[in-house]
C-alpha cells in the first residue's frame, strides 16, 4: 500500500504536553528532577495514561514497569510498530531528555488518529522504565528486561540507596494504574524507532534538524573498592597509614594517563567517588569509585578496559583494591534498512538532515536485539544535557514527530 494520507502534527499540542510533563518534578532552575518510579515518575505515567484514555488508546504494563500505549490496527494479531523513550530524568535533569521521545511518538499517534488513517499493524508508544539509572542500577533496565538482555529477577531485586527495591516500585506503579492491561515481556515488535535529543553539538553546528543515528559507541563500567585502615589524622605518621584516598587518587591519575588519547575519542569518567568514614580528622579506610569508559571501536574498548584492573593494583600502595566490572557492552550499528527508511522520510519532508553516530547509549540499543530498530536525533542547545538548562526547539520536536508519524503509517502497513 502506498501512503496517500498525510498525518498532520500539531506542534502547539506537542509543545504544551512537554510543558505539562515538565511540571512534574519541576526544579527552581527550570529543569526536572524525576528519578525512576518515584512519586513524580509514577505521576508522569498516570498523566500519559489519562491522555491515552481520552483518545481511546489502550495501555499495558509489563513485569518491569514498561508502559505501552496502543492504537489498534486492522489486524490486532500482528506485531506492533513502536516508538518511544523514557519518562525518568537524571537528578536535576532537563525537560527533554527521554520524555521528548515519548511525547513525539504520542503526538504521531494522535495525528494519525486525527487524520483517520488506518494501519494494518497496531502502532504503539513505549515508555521504557528506568533508563537513566541513578536510582536503580543498571541503566536502560526496562528495555534490557524486555529484550531479555538481563534477567528480570536480578533487576527487580535492585535496591535504591534507601533499600527500596525496584520490584516494590513496579508494584506501586501497577497499583497506581489499575486500568492498565498486562504485556508479556519480550512480546514481538515489528520495528522500533526512538527519538531523542542529540546531547551533543553536531546537529546544531551543521544547522541540521534531524540526525539519523547509524550506531552507538560501546561502554564498560567498573566499580572500584579501595580498602585501607581508618586512623587518627593527628597521631598516625605517614609511614603507618593505609590511606585509601591517597591510593585511589593515585589510581585515578594513572588511569587518566593510560586512557589519554590525542584524538580525544576515548571517554573516561570517574563520576562517583565516595570516601569513608568521611570525617575531617580520620584517615579514610575505604574509598569506592566508579569508572565509565566508552569507545566506538570494539577492539580498543576491550584493550583499554582490560588494563584497568592491573593499573589499579599497581597503584594500591599499602591498601587493597577490588575492581568489579558490571557492564560490558560492545559498539552497535542500526540496520541499513531502518537508517535509509528514516533518511527517505526526512528527505520527503524537506528537513535538513545528516547521518550521526551516538556517543550516548539509549534503550534502542537493547531493542535492536529484538527487532529492526533506529533512532532520530534533534539538536539540543549547545549540546547541554543531564542539566536543568537543557533546551530544544518546538519546530525540531515537531519535525521528529512528523517522521515518526510517517514511519508509523509506512511500517504499520508493511
Ligand atoms: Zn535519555
Amino acid at each position: 500500500m502506498t501512503v496517500t494520507i498525510s498525518a498532520a502534527i500539531n506542534s502547539d499540542r506537542l509543545w504544551q504536553r512537554h510543558m505539562d510533563m515538565a511540571e512534574i518534578g519541576a526544579t527552581q532552575a527550570g529543569g526536572v528532577h524525576r528519578l525512576a518510579l518515584t512519586d513524580e515518575d509514577i505521576e508522569a505515567h498516570k498523566l500519559l495514561m489519562q491522555w491515552a484514555s481520552t483518545r481511546g488508546f489502550s495501555v499495558e504494563l509489563d513485569a518491569i514497569g514498561n508502559m505501552f500505549i496502543r492504537r489498534q490496527g486492522r489486524d490486532p494479531s500482528l506485531a506492533p510498530v513502536a516508538s518511544g523513550s523514557h519518562t525518568d530524568t537524571q537528578p536535576k535533569g532537563g525537560r527533554f531528555d527521554g520524555i521528548f521521545g515519548v511525547l513525539a511518538a504520542f503526538e504521531a499517534l494522535e495525528a494519525i488518529d486525527d487524520a483517520g488513517i488506518k494501519t494494518e499493524r497496531p502502532i504503539e508508544v513505549i515508555a521504557w522504565n528506568n533508563e537513566e539509572g541513578p536510582r536503580f542500577v543498571p541503566a536502560c533496565m526496562g528495555s534490557a528486561a524486555y529484550a531479555g538482555v538481563e534477567p528480570l529477577d536480578a533487576m527487580l531485586a535492585s535496591q535504591d540507596p534507601d533499600g527500596i527495591s525496584m520490584g516494590e516500585c513496579v508494584e506501586a506503579l501497577k497499583a497506581a494504574m489499575p486500568e492498565a492491561g498486562v504485556r508479556r515481556l519480550g512480546a514481538p515488535l515489528h520495528s522500533f524507532v526512538e527519538a531523542h535529543i542529540e546531547q551533543g553539538v553536531e546537529l546544531e553546528a551543521n544547522g541540521n534538524t534531524i540526525g539519523i543515528v547509524t550506531g552507538m559507541q560501546g561502554y564498560r563500567r567498573f566499580r572500584v573498592t579501595v580498602t585501607g585502615e581508618d586512623a587518627h589524622s593527628g597521631t598516625t605518621p605517614r609511614s603507618r597509614r593505609r590511606d585509601s584516598f591517597v591510593a585511589a587518587t593515585d589510581m585515578a591519575v594513572a588511569l587518566r594517563a593510560l586512557l589519554w588519547d590525542n584524538e580525544d575519542i576515548v571517554r573516561f569518567t570517574i563520576g562517583r567517588f565516595e570516601v569513608f568514614p568521611c570525617g575531617i580528622s580520620v584517615v579514610p579506610g575505604r574509598v569506592e569509585f566508579t569508572i565509565d569508559l566508552r569507545h566506538p571501536v570494539a577492539e580498543t574498548l576491550h584493550t583499554l578496559g582490560d588494563r584497568i584492573s592491573d593499573i589499579c593494583a599497581a597503584h594500591a600502595g599499602p591498601c587493597e583494591v577490588k575492581v568489579r566490572e558490571f557492564i560490558n557492552s560492545d559498539p552497535m550499528a542500526f540496520p541499513d534498512s531502518m537508517v535509509s527508511q528514516i533518511e527517505t522520510a526526512a528527505n520527503r519532508r524537506g528537513f535538513a538532515h545528516q547521518r550521526i553516530y551516538s556517543a550516548a547509549s539509549h534503550d534502542a540499543r537493547h531493542i535492536s536485539t529484538l527487532c529492526p530498530a533506529g533512532m532520530i536525533f534533534i539538536p539540543c542547545w549547545r549540546g547541554i544535557s543531564h542539566n536543568e538548562a537543557e533546551r530544544a526547539e518546538p519546530e525540531d520536536i515537531a519535525a521528529a514527530a512528523q517522521i515518526i508519524a510517517d514511519l508509523f503509517v509506512e511500517l504499520g502497513n508493511a
